[in-house]
């Protein structure tokens, strides 16, 4: 009985694995006609056609089954990107007027301290009198 001469080692087993044991589809091919995954030397489920031709009539509730789910994923994420947006609208509303705000209280405590500068001022004139 042949009897291997050396033990393999890790490395080279796994290497060999990596490169020869690569995973594929067994007995799937692209459809030429819609590109879908489908199993060789049979009639596309997809579009129903085999070698060009097209062999039988495929129920279009499928393909506009997967179309409306397509389109369903589509909306969603436009609805989330309108959430996104308002969110961001929000609060950039939201920081405008507080700033707003803070400039309002600006003003308002300018002018209180103008006010009460003419009340000291006035006072010291009194004072000086
Ligand atoms: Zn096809």
């Amino acid at each position: 009985m042949a009897v291997p001469k050396r033990k393999v080692s890790k490395a080279k087993r796994d290497s060999r694995r990596a490169n020869t044991w690569k995973a594929s589809v067994p007995g799937m091919s692209e459809c030429p006609q819609c590109h879908e995954l489908k199993l060789s030397h049979r009639v596309c489920k997809n579009c129903g056609y085999y070698d060009g031709k097209k062999i039988i009539e495929v129920e279009k509730s499928a393909q506009e089954a997967k179309a409306a789910a397509k389109e369903e994923k589509k909306a969603s994420k436009a609805a989330a990107k309108d959430a996104k947006t308002i969110e961001k609208e929000t609060k950039k509303a939201a920081k405008k007027a507080a700033e707003e705000v803070v400039e309002e209280t600006v003003e308002e405590v300018a002018e209180e301290a103008e006010a009460k500068a003419d009340e000291v001022e006035e006072k010291v004139e009194e004072a000086a009198e």
